[in-house]
């Protein structure tokens, strides 16, 4: 009989881009592992449509191909706003926690390209190869600049001089590319989830990951032609693909109103959920985003507990 029923784990699709953000995907995949060891059986690539709820309690999920998974405890690693609003029928959440997720505030979005590249990046600032190209580099000159960004974002939808980020993980695990290529990721704010007046993120994707490897070539000149290839996701695209509501990496935003034990409200920060037998244990959980395992490690204690453990 299946136990627990965990959703939303970081693990199949995630681990698939983790890879390219420095071995993330090398955390999941050594969880999985310690997992399928200790007898769990692991099932990715479906989608859970529904979280199923009899007589008040939480007793299973209704997975996107239409199989009923029946256990003793539903987790969900998702945001907890996707989780409520459209995994659970309306009318199975209470009406606090329906009006606590309508004002869940789903902010960071950000811009995420990964990049094939024909050769290594070469920087002005510090011309040939180096050290310094197996770590993290920020593209952002001044807090000025950064603020300009950040205002900006607000204002037009995207910053015209954004901040980013890279990482060439490739430089560090030569199975990642062809010798003498490369993998890089570019991870690009700062960006509002909503465009204003109404403009859609699939219809300024192109643009505005030209305008991100631009950015990069200001500093790298010959960048943008050593790009041999290219996958965006806009913050749209994160929505879709993995459930970040409004490209938000962190499950809802770290601001004092949505921390502690009012994350995600409370009398839910102990991670029970607003329908017993359903458990969240992902980001949008205390204390938050970010590859800590803490809100997974603090929910399977309290699961434990409520097993008699
Ligand atoms: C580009 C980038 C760089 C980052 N860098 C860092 C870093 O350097 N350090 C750091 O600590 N953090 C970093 N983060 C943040 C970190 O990745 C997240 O905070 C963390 O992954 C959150 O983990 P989680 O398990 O709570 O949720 P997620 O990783 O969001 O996992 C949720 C999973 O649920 C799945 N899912 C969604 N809907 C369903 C459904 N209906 N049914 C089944 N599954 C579903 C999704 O596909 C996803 O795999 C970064 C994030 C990004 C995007």
């Amino acid at each position: 009989m299946l136990l627990h029923h965990v959703f939303g784990q970081s693990n199949g699709v995630k681990g698939a881009w983790g890879h390219a953000v420095g071995g993330m995907g090398a955390i999941t995949q050594a969880m999985a592992r310690a997992a399928l060891a200790a007898g769990v059986e692991i099932r990715t690539g479906m989608g859970v449509a529904k979280v199923l709820v009899e007589q008040g309690m939480a007793v299973g999920v209704l997975t996107g191909s239409g199989e009923e998974l029946r256990a003793n405890a539903v987790v969900a690693n998702v945001n907890p706003k996707l989780l409520y609003e459209q995994l659970c029928d309306p009318a199975d959440v209470p009406v606090a926690t329906r009006e606590r997720m309508h004002n869940w505030r789903c902010g960071s979005g950000t811009f995420r390209m990964n990049v094939a590249l024909s050769r290594l990046p070469d920087f002005r600032a510090l011309p040939g190869p180096g050290d310094h190209l197996t770590a993290g580099i920020i593209l952002a000159p001044s807090l000025d600049y950064m603020d300009r960004a950040y205002l900006d974002a607000r204002q037009y939808g995207w910053s015209r001089e954004p901040v980013v980020e890279m990482l060439i993980p490739s430089t560090l695990d030569d199975s990642l590319a062809p010798p003498g290529q490369h993998v890089a990721s570019l991870f690009c704010q700062h960006v509002a989830p909503q465009l204003p007046e109404g403009r859609s993120w699939d219809d300024h994707r192109e643009e505005v990951a030209d305008l991100m490897v631009a950015t990069v070539d200001k500093y790298a000149p010959g960048f943008a032609d050593s790009v041999l290839g290219r996958q965006i996701l806009s913050p749209l695209d994160l929505e879709r693909t993995f459930g970040l509501i409004g490209g938000d990496i962190f499950h809802g935003a770290l601001s004092l109103n949505q921390l502690f034990s009012a994350r995600p409200m409370v009398g839910q920060a102990n991670y029970r959920g607003a329908i017993p037998g359903l458990y969240l244990c992902g980001s949008g959980t205390h204390p938050g985003g970010g590859v800590t395992g803490a809100p997974g490690h603090n929910a399977a204690r309290e699961i434990l507990k409520d097993n008699g453990r």
